[in-house]
């Protein structure tokens, strides 16, 4: 499906390192991270170099082949891999990987797109800094895939989403142009800020092939709590409690439910519950500075007094990293300990902080009557008003292809009559498109194509990911 004359110009550039076309290699770029979704491609490309890079995108031009870019392919919305219909290359950035330059005093870390988001974290720490981005994938998803999500993850609380991070991009241009944005600048108003409208965007306007990323000072002092809580209207509570003691030292405040936390219990590895109690709703929060002592002097106290007003049912904090480790993958595990439950749809939704304990309320009324026999596991950011509802359903294929869509349109018309987004971190991708173009208003999604054809006319560029195919 894909033009011979097209493979063997790429041929010439990438040598034989750079082309994956045997089926049994392919099949790791066509298949997303929970292998519910595939696509089809002949040809997969990994190119090496920015310059590789441009000469793939020219080259696909000329010939008319969609290209989708892909970093580690842990997106959640299908944008990273092909469609269907065999005629997209997938562009896989895994094989830049170089850190480019590290600038303790500047604060930066100039990284190639195919860096690993733990790998980046590491290098900071080795320069006795913080690159904060972190999220239960960053084992495996890689940088140039973070921002073109615009990843958030457990720390947006006190340190905002991968848009904040990112001080400077290097991009392909559909028109295979390369874009050269890599400034380590603190303050730049000079016109329009065009890096961000590359993150994002999913790779529809560019492929990025490098970034400067801001590092901040590394905490020495690090609390680490487990609360039991009766209800979710007492985690906003808590918040409001946390941020009035400790404003922004607080990096994470993650809600999970007791189904949730004994699913991980149950099913994960050596994993044990923090507290010995039951309890229908948890609460994991971490607290940091820059400083080496006097945190956790400072932090029971506030425990002391939350237990004196009965907020908390019991609780304890992490005595040492193993105990903080084991909280964490609790937290981290929570899809993973339930997929076995049956076929997991999933979501990620936000709206107003204080309005999180009435969207748990409403779903949970409105989901019994309307999917019964779903179970419904919300867990997610607090502090940033965002929640993944795990919905399990069974597994028979049918029921999937019956309950997927109700779901996950009932919780949008929920989301929707909140003033809510229906995704607050995970992006659009395939799997979201018809979902934005039906809901945003008619000015948005006009502005968004006329970017999108002002930028890559041609289409060359993740066509039917955000927007639809021309
Ligand atoms: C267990 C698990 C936990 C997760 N937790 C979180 C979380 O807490 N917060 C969160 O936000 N997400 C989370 N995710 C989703 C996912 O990890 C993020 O979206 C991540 O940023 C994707 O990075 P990636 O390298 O895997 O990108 P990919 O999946 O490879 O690509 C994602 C999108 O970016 C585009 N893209 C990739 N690389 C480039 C590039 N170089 N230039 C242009 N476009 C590009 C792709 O075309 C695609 O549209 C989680 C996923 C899993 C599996």
């Amino acid at each position: 499906m894909v033009p011979e004359s097209f493979v063997e110009e790429v041929q010439a550039v990438l040598g034989a390192q750079g082309i994956v076309q045997e089926p049994a290699e392919r099949e790791r770029f066509l298949v997303d991270f929970w292998k519910q979704n595939r696509g089809e491609s002949d040809l997969i490309l990994r190119p090496a170099l920015s310059e590789e890079v441009a000469a793939v995108v020219r080259a696909a031009g000329r010939h008319d082949v969609p290209l989708v870019p892909q970093s580690g392919n842990t997106g959640l919305v299908c944008g990273g891999i092909p469609d269907r219909s065999g005629r997209q290359v997938v562009v896989s950035l895994e094989r830049m990987t170089r850190i480019r330059e590290v600038d303790p005093a500047g604060d930066y870390l100039t990284v190639e797109a195919g860096c690993v988001l733990e790998d980046i974290q590491n290098e900071a720490e080795a320069i006795d800094r913080l690159f904060p981005l972190s999220l239960g994938a960053q084992g495996s998803c890689r940088i140039g895939g973070n921002i073109s999500t615009n990843a958030g993850g457990v720390n947006v609380l006190r340190y905002g989403m991968t848009r904040q991070l990112v001080m400077g991009l290097e991009v392909v241009l559909p028109d295979g142009r390369i874009w050269d944005g890599l400034r380590a600048l603190k303050k730049d108003n000079t016109g329009y800020d065009l890096k961000q409208l590359f993150i994002g965007a999913e790779g529809t306007l560019g492929i990025v092939t490098a970034a400067v990323l801001r590092l901040f000072p590394r905490p020495r002092e690090t609390q680490t709590l487990w609360l039991a809580i009766e209800r979710p209207a007492v985690a906003v509570e808590l918040l409001n409690l946390f941020q009035t003691h400790f404003g922004e030292l607080i990096t994470s405040f993650e809600l999970l439910t007791g189904f949730g936390v004994e699913a991980a219990c149950t099913h994960l590895p050596g994993v044990r519950a923090p507290i010995e109690s039951r309890s229908d709703w948890h609460l994991l929060i971490e607290i940091e500075w820059s400083l080496a002592s006097g945190l956790a002097a400072q932090v029971e106290r506030v425990v002391e007094e939350i237990f004196e007003r009965g907020l908390a049912l019991d609780g304890t904090i992490a005595q040492s990293g193993e105990q903080r480790n084991m909280m964490w993958r609790i937290r981290e595990g929570q899809s993973e300990a339930t997929r076995h439950m049956g076929y997991i749809i999933r979501s990620d939704v936000s709206v107003r902080v204080s309005d999180l304990p009435r969207l748990i309320e409403r779903a949970e009324r409105h989901f019994a009557g309307r999917a019964p026999g779903v179970t419904l596991i919300p867990f997610g950011h607090v502090g940033d008003g965002n929640l993944h509802f795990n919905f399990i359903a069974p597994e028979d294929p049918a029921e999937v292809a019956r309950l997927k869509p109700l779901v996950l349109g009932d919780l949008a018309d929920l989301i929707f009559s909140m003033g809510g987004s229906f995704s607050a971190e995970h992006g659009i991708g395939r799997s979201k498109r018809n979902e934005l173009l039906a809901r945003k208003s008619d000015v948005e999604v006009d502005l968004m194509r006329r970017l999108k054809a002002v930028l890559d006319p041609d289409g060359i560029l993740n066509p039917g990911a955000v927007l639809e195919a021309e």
